[in-house]
């Protein structure tokens, strides 16, 4: 059966598994995988999503993090799948949040409001061919985040989720 969207998840950014995700230029904010426990259930698919993620930015009293966004909502991309480095033992959810930060925000709480699914995981060829892709991604998760159905204001409740 499918998952009610929108998903909500949540939990501390970690430590991800060191995959260079900042060389690609495309850092991704990983959550423990105990956070993929959507109201109890494990069915939710691999593959990439869109949404919005809402980051406590004041929680670690960084005030140069905390002014860099006017809110504490923005646009996201999150990836789930399984490890191949872990040998498919370990599933990870990974986060590319579509802003730019001063710096690192490892330990903060971050609440997830999945709205979509945009494509399955996809294996590679090349680095270029996968941050190619990411790129449209993000394209597709702006567009979509400014429909009025998925717009953070329209949401309602849903959305004050996140904020
Ligand atoms: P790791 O393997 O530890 O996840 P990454 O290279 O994927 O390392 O970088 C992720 C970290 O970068 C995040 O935990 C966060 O602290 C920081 N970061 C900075 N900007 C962003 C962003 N726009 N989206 C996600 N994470 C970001
Ligand atoms: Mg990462």
């Amino acid at each position: 059966p499918e998952l009610p969207y929108p998903l909500k998840i949540e939990g501390p950014v970690v430590k991800g598994f060191g995959r260079g995700s900042k060389e690609l230029n495309i850092p991704t904010a990983n959550i423990p995988v105990e956070g993929l426990s959507v109201g109890g259930r494990e069915e939710i698919a691999n593959g990439v999503y869109f949404g919005w993620a809402g980051l406590d930015l004041g929680q670690k009293g960084n005030k140069e993090l905390a002014k860099s966004a006017s809110g504490n909502v923005f646009p996201m991309v999150m990836s789930i799948g399984w490890n191949p480095f872990y040998k498919n033992t370990k599933r990870s959810v990974e986060v590319h949040i579509i802003h730019t930060f001063p710096t690192d925000f490892y330990g903060t709480h971050m609440k997830l409001l999945v709205l979509g699914y945009i494509r399955p995981e996809l294996d590679y060829v090349s680095k270029e061919a996968l941050i190619g892709d990411i790129k449209t991604d993000i394209e597709i998760a702006l567009v979509s985040l400014e429909r009025d159905r998925w717009h953070v204001g329209e949401l309602g409740n849903e959305g004050r989720w996140v904020g």
